[in-house]
Order: C-alpha cells, then sequence, then structure tokens
C-alpha cells in the first residue's frame, strides 16, 4: 500500500514557497503578509496559531498575530478586520476560530475582503469554487491540501467515483465541488454523505477515492471500502492512549491498521492532511500578493 505523506509534501511545498519569496524580495523589495486574529485563549487555538505564524517566518513571510481578550465586541473585531481590509501590506487575513459566543463567526467571514480571504471561507470565493473559477478564488486550505497530494503522487481520479464523507463548509463540501471539477487532479463522479444518511456502507463501499472528514475516531472501517482504493483521512480526534506521556494520542477518522490491508493508497495520521493544510495557507497567501502585484 502506498503511503500518501502529507509531511514529506508539505516540506517540498514550503521549500517551493520560500524560493517564491525570496525571489520576490529580490525582484520587489516586498513580501507577502499574513495577519492571524485570536480572540480569547483557547489551547488549541494557541497552537494553531503559534504554528502557523512559525511556518510563516520560516518561509520569510511577514507574519502578525493579533490577540484579542475572550470579551471582545464583535464591533472591534470588525473594525479591525475593516483596518486590515485597507492595509497594503497585508495580503491575507485570518480569523482563528472557534469565536467567543458574542461574535457571530458569518459575520466575521462576511467582514473579511475576500481578495484577502486565505481560508478561502468567504462565501465568494466558495461560490467562484463552485463554479469553476479556481483561479480567481482562494480555495479552502484543507481541501486545497488533498487536491495537491493526489496531484503530486499521481492518483488517477477522472471519471473515478468519489465518495466525500462529512459537508462541513469548511472541507466537506469544497473538497466534494472540488473533486467534481474538470482538473487534472479531480473530475471525479461524487457522492456526499452525512450523519443522515442510511447504511453508510452502501456508499463508501463503492468509491474508488474515499474521503473522510467525519471527526469520529476511527469510523471507517475496513469492511466499508472497496479493495483498492484511495482513502483521504482528514479526521483530528484525540483518542485516550496511557502509553503515551500526555495520556492521550491522534488519530484520524479511518481505521488505519483495518484498512490499510484494503486500501491502494493512504494519508497517515498525523503526516497526512494535517501539515498540508499550513503549507496551502502559505501558498494562498503566495498567490494573494501575486494578484495584488500584478505578479
Ligand atoms: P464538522 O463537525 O463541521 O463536520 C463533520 C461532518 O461529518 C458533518 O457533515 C456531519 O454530518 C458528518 N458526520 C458526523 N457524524 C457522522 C456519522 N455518524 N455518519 C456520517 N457523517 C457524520 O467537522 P469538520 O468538517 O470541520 O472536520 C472533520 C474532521 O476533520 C475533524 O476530525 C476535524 O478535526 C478534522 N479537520 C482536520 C483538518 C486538517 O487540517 N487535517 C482541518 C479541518 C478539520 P452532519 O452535517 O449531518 O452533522
Amino acid at each position: 500500500m502506498l503511503i500518501i505523506d502529507g509531511k514529506k509534501v508539505s516540506l517540498d511545498l514550503k521549500n517551493e514557497l520560500k524560493a517564491s519569496v525570496d525571489s520576490y524580495r529580490a525582484q520587489t523589495g516586498k513580501v507577502p503578509g499574513l495577519t492571524v486574529i485570536i480572540v480569547g485563549e483557547d489551547p488549541a487555538s494557541q497552537v494553531y496559531v503559534r504554528n502557523k505564524a512559525k511556518t510563516c517566518k520560516e518561509i520569510g513571510m511577514i507574519s502578525t498575530v493579533i490577540e484579542m481578550p475572550a470579551d471582545t465586541t464583535e464591533e472591534h473585531l470588525l473594525k479591525t478586520i475593516h483596518e486590515l481590509n485597507n492595509d497594503l501590506t497585508v495580503h491575507g487575513i485570518l480569523v482563528q476560530q472557534p469565536l467567543p459566543k458574542q461574535i457571530d463567526e458569518f459575520a466575521v467571514t462576511l467582514a473579511i475582503d475576500p481578495s484577502k480571504d486565505v481560508d478561502g471561507f468567504h462565501p465568494e470565493n466558495l461560490g467562484r469554487l463552485v463554479m469553476g473559477h479556481l483561479d480567481k478564488c482562494f480555495v479552502s486550505c484543507t481541501p486545497y491540501g488533498i487536491l495537491e497530494l493526489l496531484g503530486r503522487y499521481n492518483i488517477a481520479t477522472k471519471g473515478k467515483h468519489c465518495v466525500v464523507v462529512g459537508r462541513s463548509n469548511i472541507v466537506g463540501k469544497p473538497m466534494a465541488n472540488l473533486m467534481l471539477q474538470k482538473l487534472k487532479e479531480t473530475n471525479c463522479t461524487v457522492t456526499i454523505c452525512h450523519s443522515a444518511t442510511p447504511n453508510i456502507a452502501e456508499f463508501t463501499k463503492q468509491a474508488d477515492i474515499l474521503i473522510a472528514a467525519i471527526g469520529k475516531a476511527k469510523f471507517i472501517t475496513a469492511d466499508m471500502v472497496k479493495p483498492g482504493a484511495v482513502v483521504i483521512d482528514v479526521g483530528i480526534n484525540r483518542i485516550e492512549d496511557s502509553s503515551t506521556k500526555s495520556g492521550y494520542r491522534l488519530v484520524g477518522d479511518v481505521d488505519y491498521e483495518g484498512v490499510s490491508a484494503v486500501a491502494s493508497a493512504m494519508t497517515p495520521v498525523p503526516g497526512g492532511v494535517g501539515p498540508m493544510t499550513i503549507a496551502m495557507l502559505l501558498k494562498n497567501t503566495l498567490q494573494s500578493f501575486q494578484r495584488t502585484n500584478g505578479l
């Protein structure tokens, strides 16, 4: 079975991005800038934001983190976003979710200028993705990372049946719509399953490419997978494990041990889809910089 190594691909990609940033710096004296806003002190969000900032600096981009207290008003957050929308040195704006309950997440998504929405969450970007205008939008980072993996591993997709389990706005829906597009890495017949799908195994067993974005540890078992299928595991779930120092470990939505005996190719967790997400965020930020500067 082929292990689709997201850790390696993300490192290659980061090296490529760094080379582009270095070359643009030499050419124009400017570099891309990403600003991340974090509201409150959610520990998982703090780790994500720290990692994004670190990776951003590693490849030579300007990284700014704006930390706001948990009682920040929606009005104040929106005002800050508006200022960043007008700041020519900022090419990407990201507001880390989840947000405290007094702030409407959708209002925040709408406030970000679509041309700086490097998360690809704004309806204008999602709409352009659905309509196939991929060169004029930002694709949500996790589905975009999966596209990159399928492309770099030359996974045959044209005319294949892709089953996506999960329909969230940030993973399942953009993923399924991407797989439907007429691209080299996609061009599939697509089925989307969710929590109201009865007999889900009947659908997953038909998948040539199975993408699991559910949020339930080891949900997809070997008996749900067609022999030879390509399996992409988006899930990141903590399960208790007394043998580790932390007392837990991370597993995907797919039962790796069982499914790896059936699948032809598969992403591991950790080290599969996860590392690609940050890399694609930086790729989107670079794209924003290129568009702004006509490069
Ligand atoms: P959401 O909770 O927003 O969506 C989960 C989806 O799975 C929903 O559409 C839900 O259906 C569906 N679902 C839940 N239970 C079942 C079930 N029993 N049978 C079938 N479908 C079910 O999660 P996200 O999309 O944000 O994330 C999914 C997973 O991916 C999580 O583990 C998350 O941590 C991980 N993730 C990983 C990233 C990475 O970089 N690797 C990035 C983002 C997420 P319904 O709509 O009916 O409720």
